[in-house]
């Protein structure tokens, strides 16, 4: 089995230690609401948003719709990771009133 670094402070991490895998999913969030468009044109929506899709290449249609990153942290590192992710200052994400709000 392979050494592996923190993705963070970069220390060794060897096999067998404490270590912690850092998954995040992003994923389109659809809330049920398709806005009309403002000429009332429908057809001529649908038909330029297919124009659009049809020009994107595979992946980065994909992305849009979907996309994971991982990397591996210590378990300070994952300590830390995890009271701020977004990196937004006050505003811890554990625990805070954005909890729960995925419908
Ligand atoms: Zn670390």
């Amino acid at each position: 089995m392979s050494k592996q670094d923190c993705y963070k402070c970069g220390r060794q991490l060897e096999p067998g230690s404490l270590k912690y895998v850092i998954k995040i999913t992003a994923v389109s969030d659809f809330d049920g609401v398709i806005q009309e468009p403002e000429n009332q044109d429908i057809e001529g929506e649908i038909n330029h948003i297919l124009r659009e899709i049809e020009e994107w290449p595979a992946y980065e249609l994909e992305k849009d719709v979907c996309q994971e990153i991982s990397f591996v942290l210590c378990k300070a590192c994952k300590e830390h990771f995890l009271l701020n992710p977004c990196g937004i200052q006050d505003r811890p994400v554990l625990n805070n009133k954005y909890s729960g709000m995925i419908h």
